[in-house]
């Protein structure tokens, strides 16, 4: 079991060859990846491929970098689409001050307005936080009964104890790989029965694809350098994270027969 919680995959980046891609992740132990819907059409896109494929499944929200968008048909959009079995989390949504792309005051509504849509539908949040971590940990602070994914984590240890306190998931990707990746202490802090696997494909190969397009296969880096840090065996690791995303995302165990 190798799960694989982040990858953009309806992203046009795989429009060429989406079907290898995920063939090579199969061969190479993968056993399920959560497509990321950051957008209604990303989304749409997501579902029809988790529709035809048990291996995967989906999510929907609103990225940071489009939160000026939001709206009221958006909210229903995203209310009506979080009941579908096969969507397992909203998001990702968050707050991106890096970029602005969105001003930073429609960010947070998006933010708040999609976490609440999350505590309705019952399910949980993955989260995108870029240079906001004080904001972003104000607003979940606010929202305690949402459960949340820390996503691509690399922010610092002030948002990192208070998503731990409500307790939340932190995802690691390809980041933790680079050669300025500072951060393993919150690989540590983070309890192993919190700790999540991604590649956030196509962007942030991890070492040594760097440079490269990203793919769900690659996962397998972030893990064994994730393991090396906790000082755990690969197998190990991937088996700890492997049962805390079936755990956040309620994933059902795949019979040999479903697997299509
Ligand atoms: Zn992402």
């Amino acid at each position: 079991m190798l799960i694989h919680t982040h990858c953009h995959l309806a992203d046009p980046a795989y429009d060429a060859d989406r079907p290898a891609v995920l063939e090579r992740a199969w061969r190479g132990g993968v056993t399920h990846v959560v497509c990321i819907g950051e957008s209604p059409q990303a989304s749409d896109r997501a579902l029809a491929l988790a529709e035809a494929e048990r291996r995967l499944s989906t999510t929907a929200g609103v990225h940071p970098h489009d939160a000026s968008q939001w709206s009221p048909d958006l909210a229903a959009w995203l209310g009506e689409r979080l009941r579908h079995p096969r969507v397992v989390a909203a998001g990702e949504m968050g707050l991106d001050y890096h970029y602005d792309h969105s001003p930073r005051d429609r960010q947070r509504a998006a933010f708040t307005a999609q976490l609440a849509l999350a505590r309705e539908a019952g399910k949980p949040a993955v989260i995108h936080a870029r240079e906001a971590d004080e904001d972003v940990a104000a607003i979940l602070t606010d929202h305690p009964d949402v459960t949340v994914v820390l996503h691509s984590f690399s922010s610092g240890p002030a948002l990192l104890r208070a998503g731990l306190v409500l307790g939340q998931y932190v995802s690691f990707s390809g980041m933790v790989t680079f050669r300025n990746w500072r951060l393993d202490q919150a690989i540590l802090d983070t309890p192993l029965d919190r700790l999540l696997l991604e590649t956030d494909g196509p962007y942030l190969a991890p070492v040594p694809h760097r440079g490269t397009r990203n793919e769900p296969l690659y996962v397998r880096h972030v893990a064994e350098r994730v393991a090396g840090v906790r000082g755990l065996p690969v197998e190990e690791l991937v088996a700890a994270t492997a049962a805390n995303a079936a755990r956040v995302f309620r994933l059902q165990p795949l019979t040999p027969e479903s697997r299509t």
